[in-house]
């Protein structure tokens, strides 16, 4: 089996490398532009594997992408490239526009030219976001393959835009295709922008731990290591398109997930006082979505999917790895856009 993955180098298309490598005999491609989110470090070893080729390449650029599908022929493609924080959307969306859109555009019409050529069993996992569907209120039931589109950050219209091109190149041009719409990943390898290596590294350097708002937001948490067995086990399907959303059950407010951090952190790293005593409420994000939650029973009753993580298990094993890693941390806290 070949497998194309797009995004390799990033936080959750690195963790979905290192399974197929471990789990598999499979033969790897891994496409990535290598921008400041990517993480040479976080496949070391892996380079070694005869089954693991790389090529720098911007799914922006057609001809380049076009060639390396073209060259290796995959039987499946999943596709995780992507730029993907919401903060940065807001500041400057242009290049979530170029990757997200038209990155995605490039993959399906390069897909598209070589139907003939590539395997009868092709198919293309696209990896997407619960934030394509919106917020929900407090009282609101979680969100399903059913739920409509309603994006609100340009981070969230980007990838909501590169579903609706999947979908409509399975329905023009017959391409066989997987959409995933999943919540909240948290980890390994995770880039300090984002909620919970940032609170974790701004706690053990001392610093404010800064939160939109006033913390009551809620997120749906899934571990990055549930995530990528759910996508392995979506690469399976026979179905000719098919939608999954993919979620944790696991909803907690920001504010008592900052609680949760720092109590562990109280336990494992003590100091003379919390390091709750460090959180600093700030204007909230422009567009902030109140709530997201997820109802994955149709992943679990069709491909057994249930996470293997439970989030405070999760979040301890979380805060111990970056203990460990703290200087990779601390140099890619400093790692420039
Ligand atoms: P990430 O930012 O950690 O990694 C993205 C990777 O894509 C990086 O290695 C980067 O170099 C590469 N990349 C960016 N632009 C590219 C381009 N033009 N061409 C080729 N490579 C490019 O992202 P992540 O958190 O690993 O997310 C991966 C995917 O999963 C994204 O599509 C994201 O929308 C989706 N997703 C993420 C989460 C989450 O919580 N992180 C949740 C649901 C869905």
């Amino acid at each position: 089996m070949k497998v194309l993955v797009t995004g390799g180098l990033g936080f959750i298309g690195s963790a979905l490398v290192r399974l197929i490598l471990d789990e598999s005999n499979d033969e790897v491609l891994n496409i990535d532009k290598c921008t400041y989110a990517a993480m040479p470090e976080a496949l070391e070893g892996k380079e070694l594997s005869q089954n693991y080729n790389f090529q720098q390449v911007d799914i922006a650029d057609y001809e380049k992408i076009y060639q390396a599908i073209k060259q290796f022929k995959p039987n499946k493609i999943f596709h995780l490239a992507a730029e993907s924080h919401v903060d940065n959307s807001i500041e400057n969306p242009s290049s979530f526009i170029e990757t997200n859109i038209i990155g995605t555009f490039n993959i399906l019409q390069s897909i598209k030219e070589l139907k003939d050529d590539l395997p009868n069993d092709f198919v293309m996992i696209h990896v997407s976001t619960d934030e394509v569907f919106g917020t929900l209120s407090f009282e609101e039931n979680p969100f399903n393959e059913e739920s409509p589109y309603l994006p609100n950050s340009p981070y969230s219209a980007s990838k909501a835009s590169s579903d609706l091109l999947v979908r409509s190149w399975h329905e023009t041009y017959g391409i066989k295709a997987v959409i995933t719409n999943c919540s909240n990943n948290y980890g390994p390898w995770q880039n300090p922008e984002k909620l919970i290596p940032k609170i974790i590294f701004n706690a053990l350097q001392g610093n404010d731990i800064p939160i939109y708002g006033t913390g009551e937001n809620i997120r749906d948490w899934l571990h990055v290591s549930d995530h990528v067995a759910a996508l392995l086990s979506v690469g399976e399907t026979n179905e000719i398109f098919s939608r999954y959303v993919i979620g944790g059950n696991q909803e907690m407010s920001n504010i008592n997930l900052t609680k949760m951090i720092c109590n562990y952190l109280d336990k494992v790293e003590s100091k003379s006082s919390s390091y709750f005593n460090q959180v600093k409420f700030t204007e909230d994000r422009l567009g902030h979505d109140l709530r997201y939650a997820i109802d994955a029973s149709c992943i679990s009753d069709k491909l057994g999917f249930k996470p293997a993580y439970k989030l405070s298990q999760g979040i301890e094993d979380t805060v111990d790895w970056y203990l460990k890693n703290k200087s990779w941390v601390e140099m890619k806290a400093k790692t420039k856009r």
